[in-house]
């Protein structure tokens, strides 16, 4: 049985690399899509873990060649998600996480309708600036833009299947666990395994 593609998209600095991390560090059987993006490597960042850095022309050779599920510009910088990781990690069974804008979130589930879709929503404007502003990985006009641009993104909550507001992060990491646990117990996901354990009550 194939896995299944968990798009989570959130305003910057809604906390979702922090949630992701923890779910990681539980859940099995769940790959993380690391994205190729265009935007300028942060200090802490490494290449390969947190995203591929390319330059321009390189990602657009990409694009040219089809390698990607989804890709957009997102505050100025092209991001996008690997098709071969995708397909091979899905056809290993596992889940993958992709942590994806609301435009990508969009042709992921134009193309993938089995797709499993979360919105991470801060509590108010005024925390997620908070937020944002104390992480201190933006100059200020990257910061203006980012707020900018979440004004716009909270209004696609209502295309996500489920929303979490993040809190307290160790609530919404445990929140996004359960929506996870909670699609793997779906019938159709468990077809092969309600199979076999039928065949054990045949001719009883
Ligand atoms: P950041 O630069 O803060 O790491 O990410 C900026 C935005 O780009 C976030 O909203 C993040 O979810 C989004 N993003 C990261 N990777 C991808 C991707 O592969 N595709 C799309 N469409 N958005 C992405």
């Amino acid at each position: 049985m194939n896995g299944r593609l968990l798009i989570i998209s959130s305003p910057s600095g809604g906390g979702k690399g922090t949630i992701i991390g923890e779910v990681r560090a539980d859940v099995v059987n769940l790959a993380y899509s690391v994205s190729h993006t265009t935007r300028e490597i942060r200090e802490g960042e490494t290449d390969g873990i947190d995203y591929h850095f390319v330059s321009k022309p390189d990602f657009e050779k990409l694009i040219r060649d089809d390698e990607f599920l989804e890709y957009a510009e997102v505050h100025g910088n092209y991001y996008g998600t690997s098709k071969t990781f995708v397909d091979r990690e899905t056809g290993k069974g596992r889940d993958v996480l992709l942590e994806i804008d609301v435009q990508g979130a969009e042709q992921v589930r134009g193309k993938v309708p089995d797709s499993v879709s979360v919105f991470i929503l801060p509590p108010s404007f005024g925390v997620l600036k908070e937020r944002l502003s104390q992480r201190k990985t933006e100059s200020p006009e990257e910061l203006a833009l980012r707020l900018e641009n979440a004004a716009a993104e909270v209004r696609h909550f209502s295309d996500f299947d489920y929303v979490i507001v993040n809190d307290k992060i160790e609530d919404a990491a445990a929140d996004l666990k359960m929506i996870i646990k909670a699609n793997r117990l779906l019938r159709i996901r468990q077809k092969g395994l309600i199979r076999d354990i039928l065949t054990t009550f045949d001719n009883h």
